[in-house]
């Protein structure tokens, strides 16, 4: 089973600082949660080069889930779909089914009384030019839907930048994909912090740990300073069976508080 995933987040305003790239951070948790295992996050910006090359080279890794965030949006420099269509050799087109979403959004908004009159602008029908082939994904809290294309096994996902509309999105349409794919794969883990004990000394302690415990990923991530260290410790394990997850779990957390213990 393919479980390799990347993902690809679009937007100057990441690359200057403006923007925090919770989104990244966010779907790097929950694709994880659900077993699936994110190989790479790549950040370009509205430059459809830019797009084209980091959608190319993700397809040429034969990743399975390929989860593209930001330039959705009826803008000018939402640039996202554009780049896929000319990385994929596509044509965009406006596709009835993104339209009738589109469409439904305005209505209801213009129903609400949050427009003065109901109009299919030039910058409306932008958010309903996909491409050729690509199927539209509901947007529950926003206009321009999400996309979805298969390129040959490879699920190629755009969803919207707003993080509201990116994880309504995701909740409703991926996830069901991802945990389609990853099977009954899932991700576990556990933390136990360690006081007293700096960094460095922890390193060998961990080695032995992961020597013994080859299906469990350990990571020592430090919280405190040097001078008073507080270590976080993060077991993790990928497995199929919550009771051989659990197994796994404490056996290497109970050999790690043995050895840490013997060394204070
Ligand atoms: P819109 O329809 O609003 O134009 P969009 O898909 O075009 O949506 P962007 O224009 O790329 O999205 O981003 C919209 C807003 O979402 C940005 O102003 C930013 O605040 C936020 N945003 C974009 N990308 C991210 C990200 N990776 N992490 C967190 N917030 C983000």
């Amino acid at each position: 089973m393919n479980r390799r995933m990347e993902m690809i987040c679009i937007g100057n305003e990441l690359l200057i600082g403006k923007t925090l790239n919770t989104n990244a951070n966010w779907l790097a948790g929950r694709v994880t949660a659900l077993g699936g295992v994110l190989k790479r996050i790549t950040t370009v910006g509205d430059e459809i080069d830019e797009i084209k090359m980091a959608v190319n080279h993700a397809l040429q890794r034969r990743t399975r889930f390929i989860i593209i965030t930001g330039g959705l949006g009826p803008t000018h420099d939402d640039m996202t779909l554009k780049g896929v269509a000319e990385a994929l050799d596509l044509e965009l087109v406006v596709d009835e089914k993104a339209l009738e979403m589109v469409k439904a959004k305005y209505e209801a908004y213009f129903k609400e009384g949050r427009m003065d009159r109901f109009e299919l602008t030039p910058s409306r029908i932008k958010m309903a030019t996909i491409p050729e082939g690509a199927e539209p994904l509901p947007n529950p809290v926003g206009t321009a839907p999400g996309v979805i294309i298969d390129v040959k096994g490879s699920l190629l996902i755009a969803l919207p930048g707003v993080p509201s509309e990116m994880k309504a999105i995701f909740e409703e349409s991926v996830k069901p994909l991802i945990l389609e794919n990853a099977g009954e794969g899932l991700f576990f883990e556990k933390s136990i912090f360690v006081d007293g004990i700096m960094e460095s000394a922890l390193a060998p302690l961990i080695d032995e740990v992961i020597r013994e415990n080859p299906y469990v990923y350990v990571k020592s991530h430090p919280k405190g300073e040097e001078r008073i260290p507080h270590i976080e410790i993060h077991f993790s394990t990928l497995t199929e069976d919550s009771e051989v997850a659990e197994r796994r779990l404490e056996k290497a957390v109970n050999r790690m508080l043995e050895l840490t213990a013997h060394n204070r």
